[in-house]
């Protein structure tokens, strides 16, 4: 048993139209907290509890530390959550409902995550949001159910915050022998720290965050995604807040799933009809988001307009 579970991999019919070409759907939006972190938190999560772990911390008011509140719950160990003053009441109550203990603190992440470090003493783990050899191992559960259900793309869409799922993602095609399946890794434009970093051909921190898209709202990427970035076929692409934003509703017409733009970001280029010209049959990772209301999102929209 593991904390995350199989999700359904289906062809989108209206995405598949808009595409040209046939497009898959991994659907992590269905993972119990609402995003594909589970795969990644859970294991990290499970490794720690077998080494004796007894509270879990994490400095993430998003999908990462809402995971995070899951695992410990389900494996019967308490988590704290150290957030910044920013964050929504929304994730709060999430955060409280998975019965997590959540610290409000300071004005920034950095602020949060540093209360949150001395917080941790000797019988704790600390859960980070996407860098860590623990997390890719967990996310590349994801490429294993594809070879599982028979089905190799031409190439596999996600997103990219600090480059966990991407890091994941090409761990799992490596390890199932799919060297040959490009990723395309998406940003949005306010928030394209991968993008900076592979232009630069070097690890970049960029100076703020401009982008609605607060899942992929890391300043710097991880090391390993610009690892992977050299030894694996990544293209980067970027999407404006817009595109996303009307990729989340149009995604909730089509399929009836509500996303974060995090997510919409990868969809946006999967409804583009010229971004996947060179392929036949594409994956694109719906993975999800708990933390935007409908009612966000059209506010954002609006704004974006
Ligand atoms: C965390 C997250 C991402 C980005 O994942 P990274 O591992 O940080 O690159 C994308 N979408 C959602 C919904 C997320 O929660």
């Amino acid at each position: 048993m593991t904390l995350h579970i199989q999700t359904p991999l289906i062809e989108s019919r209206p995405m598949s139209i808009a595409a040209g070409r046939a497009v898959w759907l991994k659907l992590d939006a269905l993972q119990p907290c609402g995003s594909f972190k589970l795969r990644g938190v859970g294991h990290a999560c499970e490794t720690h509890h077998a080494r004796g772990a007894r509270h879990f911390v994490s400095s993430s008011g998003g999908n990462a530390g809402l995971a995070v509140a899951y695992a410990g719950r389900q494996l019967g160990v308490p988590v704290t959550v150290v957030v910044p003053e920013t964050t929504t009441e929304r994730a709060k109550e999430l955060l409280r409902l998975e019965n997590a203990e959540v610290v409000v603190h300071g004005s920034s992440w950095q602020e949060a995550n540093e209360l949150a470090q001395t917080l941790v003493g000797p019988n704790d783990a600390f859960i980070h949001p996407f860098d860590d050899p623990l997390l890719w191992t967990g996310h590349a559960s994801l490429v294993d159910e594809l070879a599982q259900a028979g089905f190799k793309p031409d190439a596999v869409v996600l997103s990219v915050g600090g480059g966990g799922l991407l890091s994941g993602v090409v761990e799992g095609l490596q390890r199932n022998g799919w060297d040959d399946v490009p990723v395309l890794a998406v940003e949005t434009e306010g928030a394209a720290s991968l993008h900076a970093a592979m232009q630069a051909g070097q690890s970049i921190e960029l100076a703020r965050i401009t982008s609605v898209a607060t899942s992929l709202g890391a300043k710097r990427v991880a090391d390993q995604a610009l690892t992977c970035v050299r030894t694996h076929p990544v293209q980067s692409h970027l999407v404006s807040d817009r595109a996303a934003l009307q990729a989340c509703e149009r995604f909730l017409l089509d399929h009836r799933v509500l996303v974060e733009p995090a997510c919409g970001a990868a969809l946006a280029l999967a409804y583009d009809p010229q971004a996947l010209e060179q392929y036949r049959q594409v994956l694109v990772v719906v993975c999800g988001g708990a933390t935007a209301t409908l009612a966000q999102i059209q506010t954002w929209l609006a704004a974006a307009q």
